[in-house]
């Protein structure tokens, strides 16, 4: 039997190569990223606020969404007490 799927792996990815790929999809809105595209990388934005990046200067358009939506903040500040937790 094969097991080829293999799931991935965030933890490998530099920094560097995700804020790209994060900044791909911030900017496929005009200047500020929406609620459904904000929702597909939340997870990710935590992890990097976890490994100490600044996200707000990483970031900005995510960090402004964060500032002025309360859903989003408030799903933004589950996950990252979640991901506390998960220490
Ligand atoms: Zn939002």
């Amino acid at each position: 039997m094969t097991m080829s799927r293999q799931p991935e792996d965030m933890s490998n990815v530099a920094p560097a190569q995700l804020d790209r790929w994060l900044r791909s999809i911030a900017t496929t809105e005009e200047r500020e990223i929406d609620c459904d595209s904000l929702f597909e990388v939340m997870d990710r934005v935590v992890e990097l606020a976890q490994a100490g990046e600044d996200i707000r200067r990483l970031l900005p358009e995510i960090a402004l969404h964060l500032d002025h939506c309360p859903d989003c903040r408030d799903l933004y500040e589950s996950l990252e007490s979640l991901a506390g937790e998960s220490e």
